[in-house]
């Protein structure tokens, strides 16, 4: 399949490649697009062929449920069964935004894109790019991360080309995803609301609206094993070709710890790749070492995560290890990303004896 690459400028979207988008949904295909959190893989949401489509571009299991994207409000009302308070307050307060909430799915939603569940998760991005897109496709997006399964969600249209060329419509080239992460999810079917993966909006933010949310016991537990709620957490997410360890601690232990393990491997042969802070990324001597960002900024680590990632791989390195990043908030969604990429391996040291 001829994919069409069409660069589009985010401050002036040109109406006739929108036009064209939306028609491409509208008929049945799909269209990459940015978003404020990562780029989407859109189709029909409620065509049941489409969201089949979008399973097979990515090679993704298809019990692994879609997001919805609506461009305005009044659009949620068709797609589930009744909107609940907790909806509208959230949506107040965080919609557009990188917030999805989970409530039970209307007959309009097919199965195929709900992953067979009754319930319906649904975002309304903030990014004009996306809202226009969507409005043209006919108001209702279904799209997981623009990124064949396995790789690291896309962050720059440069990694949509990568995984999706030929193997979808159109991709509409924006700029670099402003969040980096892929949307907080938070469930509003239950007795009181449950956060299903971190995200920008951060627990401490949705307390202010909902004073009763709670995180899933899964995303506390520090393992794989611990089923989650969210049908597609219990997949692996992307896993670097090398081996990832997360390492965690005061900053000298960290240092000399990941210094240590870095000549060993290297004695042995091993290529080896650190993703450190800006502070102390040039204290580590190894084949590759990625800059995560400043250590306090934590939005510019998100930003930066995935693409650093997808660089480790390009590198062939045999051996990663990344600083852990501390702190509440996204410093939390970022942890969580970085563990599933690493399989739960991280070694935690004491903090500096000074
Ligand atoms: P993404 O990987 O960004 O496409 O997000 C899709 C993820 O949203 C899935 O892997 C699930 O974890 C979650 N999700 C989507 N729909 C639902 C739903 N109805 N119930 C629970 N989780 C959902
Ligand atoms: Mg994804």
């Amino acid at each position: 399949m001829d994919t069409v690459i069409a660069k589009i400028d985010p401050s002036k979207p040109d109406p006739e490649m929108i036009g064209r988008a939306g028609e491409i949904i509208r008929s049945g295909g799909l269209v990459a697009f940015p978003t404020e959190t990562v780029y989407g893989l859109g189709g029909d949401a409620l065509s049941e062929n489409s969201s089949r489509a979008i399973y097979a571009a990515k090679g993704r299991p298809s019990d692994n449920p879609l997001i919805v994207h609506i461009a305005d409000l009044e659009s949620l009302g068709r797609i589930v069964v009744s909107v609940p308070d907790a909806a509208y307050a959230l949506a107040e307060k965080f919609w557009p935004g990188p917030l999805t909430m989970i409530m039970n799915k209307s007959d309009e939603v097919p199965y195929a894109t709900t992953g067979g569940l009754d319930t319906v998760a649904v975002r309304f991005p903030s990014d004009p790019v996306a809202q226009a897109f969507i409005r043209a496709a006919g108001g209702y997006v279904a799209a997981p991360s623009a990124n064949l399964s396995g790789k690291p969600s896309p962050t720059s249209g440069k990694y949509v080309v990568e995984d999706m060329d030929g193997r979808i419509d159109m991709i509409l080239y924006g700029d670099d995803s402003v969040i980096g992460l892929e949307s907080t999810i938070v469930d509003l079917t239950g007795d009181s609301p449950v956060i299903l993966r971190p995200g920008y909006i951060t627990l401490e933010m949705l307390k202010t609206v909902l004073p009763d949310v709670s995180v899933d016991t899964a995303l506390l537990a520090d393992d794989d094993r611990t089923p989650p709620k969210a049908p597609g957490m219990k997949y692996r997410h992307y896993a670097p070709k090398g081996d990832l360890v997360i390492v965690e601690g005061g900053r000298d232990a960290v240092i000399s710890y990941i210094s240590e393990k870095l000549s060993a491997d290297r004695s042995a042969g091993k290529r080896c790749g650190v993703i450190a802070s800006t502070q102390t990324a040039p204290s580590y001597h190894a084949d590759v070492v990625l800059d995560m960002g400043d250590a306090s900024d934590h939005d510019e680590i998100a930003r930066r995560l995935f693409g650093l990632l997808r660089q480790m791989d390009e590198n062939n390195v045999d051996s990663i290890y990344s600083e852990a990043v501390s702190g509440e908030g996204v410093a939390a969604a970022i942890m969580n990303r970085l563990l599933k990429a690493a399989g739960h391996n991280r070694i935690v040291l004491g903090i500096d004896d000074k």
